[in-house]
């Protein structure tokens, strides 16, 4: 009976235990009409890991994952917020509640994704007229607000979002807060997309994992089973598969795009890009990875890699009007 040697687990299996496809590019991030995928090479166990452990973060929980459904790829309709335990805190970024913590929400009436205020407290801060928030967990107790020069017998020096007056009131009380008048807590309503939002995101290791994998994956398409299966690579497989992550830095965000007619901040081709290459003094493999075409992330493959590599460099473009995938030197 054949047998097969995983590429991540290097456990030897039979050929049952390799139904599955692995997709070089998770599918959450479009399908294309030459797919790029992994068959024979990638046991079960270790697909369905990867789908259920990191695919998953970084479709639902990144700024790229987040993009999908700027760019069509995901029905605004599938949108599910992940609440307090995203690692995406999104912002007002101007106008009248600059600073304010919103999430997105889906409206049928609209079929938008709108964004909504979180249950938060803002207080005018003397120094700039703008209001501070501050989501529930933090709001600061009343010899805080003192240190902060926070003059709560300003007009409007405190307002609420998300919740009622009467809420906020409680717990503001329980800091230490008494105000002498308020009115109606300001009501935030729900704004369309287009609002102006700031997204900062948390990214942890399991989501440079998830990056890591789609490198490792590629260099598997495009240089073949046999030489990934090398000791050379055992880092970062045990790096993508168990989180083990050794003295140096594996995953990067660099500064810069992939592409080098394309401008840091600006438009870009859109798409997203892989490419591995040896690194500048040669001895290691280095993958760059690009989602949507927005960060872009570096990935070490192997350090000081003694064995001979064909075809370096290589790269692809997978364009997201088309739906091709396009060997880069096509461009
Ligand atoms: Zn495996």
């Amino acid at each position: 009976m054949t047998e097969i040697q995983c590429v991540y687990c290097m456990q030897t299996k039979t050929i049952s235990s390799y139904s599955k496809r692995e997709h070089v590019l998770p599918q959450a991030f479009g399908l294309f009409s030459n797919n790029f995928t992994l068959d024979q090479e990638v046991c079960d166990d270790c697909n369905k890991y990867f789908g259920d452990n990191l695919e998953i973060d970084l479709a639902r929980d990144t700024f790229e994952g987040l993009s999908r459904f700027d760019y069509g790829l995901k029905k605004n309709s599938e949108y599910k917020s992940l609440g307090r335990r995203s690692r995406l805190v999104i912002k007002v970024a101007e106008g009248q509640f600059k600073g304010a913590l919103v999430y997105l929400e889906y409206s049928q009436e609209t079929d938008k994704l709108m964004i909504r205020p979180v249950k938060q407290i803002g207080f005018l801060r003397a120094e700039d007229s703008e209001y501070a928030y501050f989501s529930l967990d933090k709001v600061p107790n009343k010899s805080e607000l003192d240190n902060q020069r926070v003059d709560l017998t300003r007009h409007n020096a405190v307002i609420a979002l998300g919740m009622s007056s009467e809420e906020a009131k409680e717990i503001l009380a329980m800091r230490g807060i008494i105000l002498k008048s308020w009115g109606d807590a300001e009501s935030l309503e729900p704004f369309e997309d287009a609002w102006n939002v700031e997204v900062t995101a948390n990214i942890d290791s399991t989501l440079f994992r998830a990056i890591a994998k789609i490198a490792f994956n590629y260099f598997v398409y495009c240089e073949g089973a046999n030489l990934a299966r090398q000791a050379g690579f055992n880092t970062i497989r045990s790096y993508i598969l168990y989180g083990i992550q050794p003295d140096y830095r594996l995953v990067d965000i660099l500064e810069r795009p992939i592409l080098a007619d394309e401008a840091v901040v600006g438009r870009r081709r859109l798409g997203h890009l892989v490419t591995i290459n040896w690194s500048g003094d040669h001895k290691s493999i280095v993958a760059m990875v690009s989602l949507f075409n927005l960060n872009t992330y570096s990935v070490s493959l192997s350090r000081d890699f003694l064995g001979a590599v064909q075809s370096l460099p290589k790269g692809h473009f997978f364009n997201i009007a088309n739906r091709q995938i396009l060997p880069l030197q096509a461009l």
